[in-house]
């Protein structure tokens, strides 16, 4: 270490946000440029070197963390993008949206603040761009194997990168019309530029990945004969199965799932659309709905200038002991996190309840009520206690005349006819797709990584899913395999 005793000296600071009444009014990231090269030596210097790096168990992708930090410290940015690189194929996409389980595992977190290991990544990974550390690594011969991959978010990307490097040929199918997956049309880009997407699809293709987009495997092409082009087949398709919210009103106009709402704010980003048709310009918005999706509609709707924005969470505020009784430690505080869209949303006094927060804790709809044109005006809530159950007397009515569903997924879609039918593929008790420990499905040469298999999760997975998929299906076709597997399937 540069100096394992650095945490003594220095306190840990994060990188600068931009103030609020600025970032609401663009979709560039809420940090401020360049502000993280100043501190991120001396936030790296404070990696104590412990011994026993729990964060490095944490991370699924068995990140180098100690390694980097020292090397950072050092100010060798080289070898430190060297490092990070060796087990992430996208440290910036990390680096700007992981809630950072490392730094849960961080041992100086045992009592002092842990260490910026996320800002630490992601400094890294803008340096080995702007210095040219990153490089296109095209392999050296061709296997003459050939593999589908089917969706472009973070496990088909990593599940591509690893084999094309491999030497195998990759195609990679899309339905939509621009690779990305949820990186691109569903997470916004105040949370991460689209131009950190684009470069990395950029060496993607220049190391030789194609890219089919605007096909949907099962519908524009057969799964039997996807199988026929190809050596084997990576399913990536995500969990994009929403949850529905069954109460009465649920048919009036103005109501929308999170996921139709997202990716047309996003196309407007993209230059698709002058305007989104869900604009929430001048309207009192409700999401339904605690958790990332529930707050990027949230940071959304804020700079479309809605005229009011509230967030319902089920589940009660941090610290309320009657939630801690019935989601015991672990579970329960990995329900709460604070994003900068509610730190935007509290600033700007979002709520169009006089005194109240944005965020509404231990809320549940009760019905949607509307007018004589059939629009949804209000929304109707309760209070519930930790068994969910409502408090009587706790009743309240918001205006609402955009109702966004952010309510989680359910695993991936299962359209009669469609992929999944085409293939007999079954489902596990959670809902994703079913395979073994290393990611076969019961079709011979078909595996399943990321969402699609492992349920709603996070990129850090996802991309941890498509680095082991790849040398599972690196060992299926050539009998043996130097590539990493950070993780198995179960
Ligand atoms: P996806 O990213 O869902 O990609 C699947 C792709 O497959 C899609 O592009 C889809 O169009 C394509 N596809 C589906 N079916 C077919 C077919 N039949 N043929 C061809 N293509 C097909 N995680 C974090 O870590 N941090 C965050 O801040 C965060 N924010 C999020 C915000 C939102 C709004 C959402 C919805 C999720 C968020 N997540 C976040 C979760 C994260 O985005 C996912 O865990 C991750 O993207 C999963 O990656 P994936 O590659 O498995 O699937």
């Amino acid at each position: 270490m540069a100096d394992p005793k650095g945490f003594l000296r220095t306190p840990r600071r994060e990188a600068p946000r931009r103030p609020v009444e600025e970032r609401v009014r663009d979709w560039d990231e809420v940090y401020v440029p360049g502000g993280l090269l100043p501190i991120v030596g001396g936030q790296a210097d404070r990696c104590m070197d412990c011994g026993v790096p729990f964060c490095h168990d944490a991370c699924p992708l068995g990140n180098l963390i100690p390694e980097w930090n020292d090397l950072v410290a050092r100010d060798d940015w080289r070898a430190a993008s060297e490092r990070l690189h060796a087990t992430n194929n996208f440290p910036e996409f990390t680096g700007t949206l992981c809630p950072a389980p490392c730094e849960a595992g961080c041992v100086l977190a045992i009592n002092q603040p842990a260490v910026t290991i996320k800002n630490v990544e992601l400094a890294i990974a803008d340096r080995a761009w702007d210095e040219g550390f990153v490089s296109v690594r095209p392999p050296e011969r061709l296997s003459g194997r050939s593999v589908g991959v089917i969706g472009s978010g973070p496990a088909g990307l990593a599940a591509a990168q690893q084999l094309t490097r491999a030497g195998h040929t990759v195609a990679v199918y899309e339905r939509d019309d621009r690779p990305g997956g949820l990186l691109r049309y569903g997470i916004p880009a105040f949370k991460m530029d689209k131009r950190r997407l684009e470069r990395r699809l950029r060496q993607l293709a220049d190391e030789g990945v194609r890219f089919r987009t605007s096909t949907e495997v099962g519908r524009d092409v057969g799964a039997a004969e996807l199988r026929a082009r190809h050596d084997a087949v990576v399913i990536a398709t995500g969990a994009t199965q929403w949850r529905e919210l069954d109460v009465p009103g649920r048919d009036l106009t103005g109501i929308h799932q999170a996921m139709e709402y997202l990716p047309l704010a996003n196309r407007v980003g993209e230059g698709d659309l002058p305007v989104s048709p869900l604009n929430a310009e001048g309207r009192h918005v409700v999401i339904v709905g605690g958790g990332d999706t529930g707050a990027d509609c949230l940071g959304t709707a804020l700079r479309e200038r809605a005229a009011s924005v509230t967030q319902l969470d089920i589940y009660g505020r941090p610290g309320d002991e009657r939630d801690e009784e019935a989601e015991p430690w672990p579970t329960y505080p990995k329900l709460y996190r604070l994003s900068p869209a509610h730190e935007e949303a509290d600033e700007l006094g979002s709520s169009p309840l006089a005194h109240a927060d944005a965020r509404l804790f231990a809320a549940s709809t009760l019905r949607f009520t509307g007018d004589e044109r059939g629009r949804v005006r209000e929304l109707h809530l309760v209070e519930v206690d930790a068994g969910r159950r409502p408090r009587p007397g706790t009743e309240q009515v918001l205006p609402a005349d955009l109702v966004l569903l952010a309510l989680g997924f359910q695993g991936p879609e299962r359209r009669p006819g469609g992929l999944v039918d085409q293939l007999g593929l079954g489902a596990d008790a959670r809902g994703g797709l079913s395979r073994d420990a290393g990611f076969a499905t019961p079709v011979p040469g078909v595996f399943v990584a990321g969402d699609a298999g492992r349920g709603q999760s996070l990129v850090v997975w996802a991309i941890a899913e498509g680095r082991a998929v790849a040398a599972a299906v690196d060992r299926w076709l050539t009998g043996a395999t130097v590539l990493p597997a950070p993780i198995g399937a179960h």
